[in-house]
């Protein structure tokens, strides 16, 4: 069973798309089947990862409706063993259309259910609101991830989030975990941001993560090429603080038992097995798919080779 991580904080604008495709790129580059999913009708995870508008496309709208099953809705993306899931603005109106539905905060996750075993890790990227929207991420996941801009204002509503949680783990889902707290945007240098790293170390305690994303020109222009910062310049501090988060992630996930893989262990404990990963060249492979389109669904065989 993989493991699925909400990317949450419904603060706007504090990084969690940016953590959602750069920990999910990170994940597949470590060579293990990912997937994320885009829970956000602004759609910001799609066009990250190149993908143009497009209403007709099967997208996170028509899980939550019920309207197609998440294999249909599959996308391959340049990242060989990163899958996508997209979304459009009409998800949107899904927080309308299912205000009456039954269980219509179970939606996602009896969605991502036939997948599970196919993805080490799922990841989703909730949009800026606690609404039925992101309570069917968080109701679909095992942990929450929470970016937080290391700032004055960054434990503000954070209560709120956290009220959010009790209230999923009493009614909805008792297994959902806090996965951390990562500081987005940081720049250690001020003491503001040390100040606020103090302050939410006391708060968090562990649930704090090590790793910090410093601010990098490279993760905001990234997604304007469609790619992820570890394809668009894999050297940049901005990938390289990704691939620490997720190489933190995973080694809390073994040393909890949670997750047990050999490739894993090979691939992204080990620091210099993975610096040779991100500074593989594009080969024309790669370059081949791209041109054939990376919309093109992959086929269950492909994908049960490579889980
Ligand atoms: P929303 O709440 O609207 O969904 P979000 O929480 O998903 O926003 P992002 O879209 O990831 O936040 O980031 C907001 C803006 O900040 C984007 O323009 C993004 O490119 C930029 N950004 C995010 N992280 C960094 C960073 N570490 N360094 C520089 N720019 C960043
Ligand atoms: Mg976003």
């Amino acid at each position: 069973m993989g493991r699925v991580i909400a990317v949450a904080n419904q603060k706007g604008g504090v990084g969690k798309t940016t953590t959602a495709i750069n920990l999910a790129a990170s994940f597949a580059a470590a060579e293990v089947n990912t997937l994320l999913v885009d829970c956000d009708p602004q759609s910001n995870a799609t066009s990250g990862l190149g993908f143009v508008k497009d209403p007709e496309r099967v997208s996170s709208y028509h899980l939550l409706m019920g309207a197609a099953t998440a294999e249909e809705a599959l996308l391959t993306t340049e990242l060989e063993q990163l899958w996508l899931i997209p979304s459009h603005k009409n998800l949107i109106g899904a927080n309308i259309e299912l205000v009456d539905a039954e269980s219509r905060e179970f939606r996602m996750r009896e969605a991502l259910a036939p997948l599970r075993d196919r993805f080490q890790f799922i990841v989703l990227d909730c949009p800026p609101a606690l609404d039925l929207l992101t309570l069917n991420a968080l109701v679909a996941a095992d942990a929450v991830l929470i970016p937080m801009q290391g700032e004055y204002f960054a434990l503000e509503g954070i209560s709120e989030l956290l009220d959010t949680i009790e209230r999923i783990r009493a009614a909805l889902n008792p297994e959902l975990a806090i996965e951390g707290v990562v500081l987005t945007m940081f720049d250690e240098r001020t003491n503001l941001a040390q100040q606020v790293k103090t302050e939410l170390k006391t708060f968090f305690g562990e649930k704090l993560c090590t790793t910090t994303i410093p601010r990098n020109i490279r993760l905001a222009e990234a997604p304007s090429h469609g790619k992820a910062a570890l394809e668009y310049d894999p050297r940049s501090k901005g990938a390289e603080s990704y691939i620490k988060l997720a190489k933190e992630i995973i080694e809390r996930q073994v040393a909890s038992g949670q997750i047990q893989t050999a490739v894993m262990s090979e691939a992204v404990v080990e620091p210099e097995a993975f610096a040779e990963l991100i500074t593989t060249e594009d080969t024309g492979e790669q370059r081949g798919n791209q041109e054939a389109g990376v919309e093109e669904m992959p086929a269950k065989d492909d994908m049960d080779k490579t889980a």
